[in-house]
């Protein structure tokens, strides 16, 4: 029998054409393909008459074709094929845009099931565009995948290869011991992996992606506990004498508990000889960097160095500018190492790592890059972590002799899955924040009352602050139309119109680092007022003299999001403001945003957005740098994680190091997750 991970060529239908055009959608074994899930179904289990189709939604229609094609030349390149369809109750129109097979292929008289959207047109009459079709008697299979497609793959294509595929290696070998199967109820990979391309039934669907969610999140924990026990090294970097007093006493404010318990939980991590492997995690503004500048403070006094990685150019900056400040009176030799940063420059701090005479680097990803070396790494930061990979994190752990690892991050994720995402790590949590802080107040508005919150906006850059306005797009010029604010588009219509006289700037991922840069510098500075910008702003960008944030099509932005843009402003002594602008007005986009007005605890934040939209929104969204989820990325059920957990937990206790032949499959199946990463072995 084939072995699922051979390479996708094994398979008929794919010659070097298609599998050139597979690899650009990441699928080079057959694996990958079977694991290359619809995002939709066409659902054919519910057929309409032409008078009870609903309108505006894909459905299925059953009719007669009634009359011959009549085809329009319309201009060059556009052709139309209209044909009138019965149900012998009503009639309606369809058309095909220079799809001349498709209309050579409709016969008279015989009768279709029509899948599209019924529109209705001038009087009632109903019509359809371009619906795919298949004559009524040979629609057998209830649902019909969609895949997502490439210019030369069309879904139906896919479908075909993935049946192949399943000719080929079928039974698909299943990765799961019998008896945890029988344990949590699962079917077998096999049928889970055919119900979820050609779902026999909504349950068997359902059935299918539960079983597969399981195994899904099953390899990944049990790959992140093999990590944690990988990690604890010995360490030799003992970071035994305490200079952190000194160093919190130079301080401009008081150290909050939280911070302090923070800096004694890596202090004695640090001290035990042991590499220290934990996240600081606390919400925005609850100070996390001061606690990584006492714990790099102690590393270098102890003559080690320490390294410091930011997730953009803005931020990495922004870091150097703080920690020269911190270590203003203490002479310690600080450099910043980006993209931007020029080759000569480079070259200088890269020799000055390796001799030892820099303490502390700071930097974006080039600190990982292959010819920066170190002296002597005694310490590994890295902030905002869910922008980096765990493989990113382990390249910047490599630069050292097991130096300790400290990773930040601001993202709230449930309590129900973060010991899954920080499976491998300990943890040290700020939940308190600095005294002083004021409550940022937080108005969701319709976009009729846009010029009212311009104008709010308006009347404090007159008094001396500072705002945002987000967009949760750079360009739309493609569509200038579209109902979603783009931020150049934007950016141009303020400052020619409402912030004339005003100093408007604009920000965005692409541009260039040294522009950024000077944009960053410029608003910071106060030279400019009003920051149009994307998310690129999202993290930890600190301007205490911004005040209020506006975020135009709120609803397109994930709450947990929102709650980190929201966290640009109640910086500073200013009372602060959060204006989430929305025009969709559907009951969960409303309820999902009004999270927001009510509550600041990020967690809060993010239970609820776990609540209303399932795992999906984190593993989603690849917020946590962890391998692709692909389907527990899709399903709507916390309970799956717990169940897995345990499932995990109980799997490791038994049997340490999965012994026996019944879980070679699975110990592959897991290596194979963290593709370089690690090994169970
Ligand atoms: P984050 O945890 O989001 O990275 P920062 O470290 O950027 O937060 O801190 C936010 C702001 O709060 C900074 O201006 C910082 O100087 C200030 N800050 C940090 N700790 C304290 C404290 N204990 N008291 C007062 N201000 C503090
Ligand atoms: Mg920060």
């Amino acid at each position: 029998m084939t072995d699922i991970y051979s390479d996708i060529s094994l398979l008929s239908g794919v010659g070097a054409k298609r599998k050139e055009l597979l690899a650009k959608m990441g699928i080079c074994t057959i694996y990958d393909l079977l694991t290359f899930f619809p995002r939709a179904y066409e659902d054919y289990s519910r057929i309409y008459t032409i008078k009870d189709a609903p309108l505006n939604t894909n459905v299925c229609v059953r009719a007669y074709v009634g009359s011959v094609a009549r085809e329009h030349y319309i201009r060059k390149g556009m052709t139309t094929y209209k044909f009138d369809v019965t149900d012998g109750e009503s009639v309606m129109d369809i058309t095909f845009f220079n799809n001349k097979y498709a209309a050579q292929s409709l016969k008279l008289d015989t009768e279709y099931i029509f899948f599209g959207k019924v529109t209705v047109f001038g009087r009632g009459y109903r019509s359809m565009t371009s619906p795919r079709f298949t004559p009524a008697g040979e629609q057998t299979e209830r649902f019909r995948p969609v895949y997502p497609q490439t210019a030369g793959l069309n879904s139906a294509a896919i479908g075909k290869l993935i049946k192949n595929a399943f000719d080929l290696c079928s039974p698909v070998e299943d990765c799961l011991p019998r008896g945890l199967r029988e344990k949590y109820c699962l079917i077998g990979r096999d049928e889970a992996l055919r119900n979820i391309h050609f779902p026999k039934s909504e349950d068997l669907l359902s059935e299918a992606k539960r079983r597969y969610a399981f195994e899904e999140l099953l390899k990944l924990q049990l790959g992140l506990s093999r990590l944690k026990i990988k990690a604890r090294q010995s360490s030799p970097a003992k970071i035994e004498r305490d200079f952190t007093r000194e160093f919190i006493s130079s301080l401009p404010f008081k150290l909050t508990g939280a911070q302090l318990r923070a800096i004694n939980d890596c202090k004695a991590d640090m001290a035990s000889g042991v590499t220290m492997n934990r996240l600081l995690q606390g919400d925005v503004g609850s100070g996390k960097t001061a606690v990584a500048a006492a714990v790099i403070y102690n590393c270098v006094k102890n003559g080690f160095q320490a390294a410091l990685m930011a997730p953009t150019e803005v931020l990495a900056q922004q870091h150097y500018t703080t920690f020269r400040r911190f270590f203003d009176d203490f002479r310690i030799t600080t450099a910043l190492l980006t993209g931007s940063t020029t080759a000569k420059e480079k070259q200088a701090i890269k020799n000055s790592l390796k001799s030892g005479e820099i303490s502390l680097v700071i930097g974006t990803h080039a600190l990982i890059q292959k010819d920066v070396e170190f002296a002597n790494l005694g310490l590994a930061i890295t902030d905002e972590q869910h922008r980096f990979g765990v493989n990113q994190r382990a390249m910047l752990n490599a630069k050292g002799k097991s130096p300790h690892v400290l990773v930040m991050s601001a993202t709230p994720i449930p309590r129900t899955l973060s010991f899954i995402i920080y499976g491998e790590l300990d943890l040290s949590i700020l939940d308190e924040m600095p005294s002083g802080r004021q409550k940022v107040d937080t108005f969701l508005i319709d976009d009729d009352k846009r010029e009212r919150a311009y104008g709010y906006v308006k009347k404090h850059l007159a008094q001396g602050r500072q705002a945002y306005i987000i967009c949760p797009l750079v360009d739309n010029d493609d569509d200038p139309d579209a109902d979603v604010k783009a931020s150049k588009q934007l950016y141009k219509e303020l400052s020619d119109g409402f912030f004339k006289g005003f100093k408007p700037a604009l920000l965005y991922g692409k541009m260039k680092p040294q522009d950024k840069k000077t944009v960053m510098e410029d608003f910071a500075r106060g030279n400019t007022d009003v920051l149009i910008s994307t998310t690129v702003i999202e993290v930890g960008v600190d301007v205490p003299n911004a005040v209020i944030i506006v975020v135009e099509n709120a609803e397109m932005f994930g709450l947990s999001q929102l709650h980190q843009l929201r966290g640009r402003v109640g910086r500073g002594q200013y009372k602060s403001t959060c204006i989430l602008i929305s025009n969709k007005k559907d009951a969960e986009s409303a309820e999902r945003l009004r999270i927001l007005t009510s509550t600041s605890d990020g967690f809060k934040i993010a239970d609820e957005d776990l609540r209303l939209r399932g795992p999906g929104d984190i593993f989603g969204s690849r917020q946590h740098g962890l391998p692709n989820m692909k389907i527990a990325g899709m399903i709507s059920d916390g309970e799956i994680v717990r169940e897995t957990h345990t499932a995990a937990e109980n799997l490791l206790k038994e049997n340490p190091s999965l012994e026996g032949e019944e879980y070679d499959r699975l110990k592959r199946s897991v290596n194979m997750l963290f593709v370089g990463g690690i090994s169970l072995n």
